[in-house]
């Protein structure tokens, strides 16, 4: 089913975010964490997509697998970074003719290194430059076929100048027909609140679910963040220091945090919450019951 369909008939959204394992044990694991959150009725699951190249085939093989062995409405990622009309058409095709209806439709990151030393746009893009595009050549080969997700960035996206850029491009791909988005993870809900307001402003009006990371491991999530420009409020910085060197505590200390975010976000009528699980269902398991009161 259509995530924008479904969209219309739930008060809140829960949907959780995985990455193709590399591994069988990791597919094995993944399987087992599926299991484990599939009970909590999600609006939808995504999987992920390796803009690098390394993932591609597998996120195919796991979008296909949850479809045909589980109920949940599956979205895979796509990136258009680096693929050609054809490329990205021959995925497209392969998705509806298995019947996936939802896409999350994204550009991708410019490797690092690509982006330091400067780099001729030929060697990066095949086709499409920017998500709009994509979203734009999804519309007119596929009509209503999927339902469209975009990446939305409370904070900002790390090559936008300023946040107000931000949301006129995003407003492209709303413009493009994108149905819903999708928020980088954020901290500090207020960043979510301001942009929210910025979106009102411009009259976009199509739903912005929020994405959540639970924090498990300190250094990995703050390296996450660096990357793509989430803030993590000092005075959690201050907490997860002080336990650095103890695993339990520090994601006790991190299922707290999510837990009052979320309870903060569902309290000011955020329309879904969107859980970026790692392929782990713990973390997610915890906040979803003591947040379950406020859900529909
Ligand atoms: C929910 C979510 C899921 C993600 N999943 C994946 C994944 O599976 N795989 C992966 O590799 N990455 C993923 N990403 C990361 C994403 O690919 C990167 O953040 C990437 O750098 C930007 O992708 P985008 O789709 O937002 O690009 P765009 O919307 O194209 O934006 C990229 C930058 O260009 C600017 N811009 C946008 N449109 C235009 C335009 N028409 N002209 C000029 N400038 C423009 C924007 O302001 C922004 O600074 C995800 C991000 C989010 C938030």
């Amino acid at each position: 089913m259509k995530i924008s369909e479904k969209l219309k008939n739930v008060k809140t959204s829960i949907s959780f975010e995985f990455f193709p394992p590399k591994t069988e044990e990791g597919e094995k694991n993944l399987l087992k964490t599926v299991k484990d959150l599939e009970n909590l009725n999600p609006t939808f699951v995504s999987i992920t997509y390796g803009a690098g190249g390394s993932t591609r085939d597998r996120t195919k093989r796991i979008v296909e697998k949850l479809a045909k062995d589980t109920d949940l409405t599956v979205m895979a990622h796509l990136t258009c970074i680096g693929h050609t009309e054809k490329e990205i058409k021959e995925i497209l095709d392969y998705y509806k003719n298995i019947g996936i209806r939802n896409i999350l439709a994204l550009r991708g990151d410019i490797p690092l290194e690509k982006l330091k030393e400067g780099y001729k746009e030929e060697e990066i893009f095949k086709s499409c430059k920017h998500a709009n595009e994509l979203v734009s050549f999804i519309r007119d080969n596929y009509k209503d076929w999927f339902s469209i997700g975009v990446a939305v960035y409370p904070e900002g996206h790390p090559e936008s100048p300023n946040l107000e850029r931000d949301v006129y491009y995003f407003k492209k791909k709303v413009e493009a027909g994108a149905d819903f988005g999708i928020t980088q993870m954020f901290f500090d809900n207020n960043y979510f609140y301001k942009y929210m307001e910025l979106l009102d402003k411009e009259g976009i009006k199509i739903p912005i679910i929020a994405g959540i990371m639970p924090i498990t491991n300190f250094k990995q999530i703050r390296k996450f963040a660096l990357m793509c420009g989430a803030t993590i409020p000092e005075s959690l910085i201050k907490k997860l220091e002080k336990y650095e060197n103890s695993p339990e505590e520090t994601e006790k200390i991190g299922i707290e945090f999510a837990v009052e975010q979320c309870i903060d976000l569902l309290k000011n009528g955020v329309k879904g919450l969107h859980f970026y699980t790692l392929n782990k269902s713990k973390a997610t398991l915890q906040i979803y019951n003591s947040i379950k009161h406020l859900l529909d």
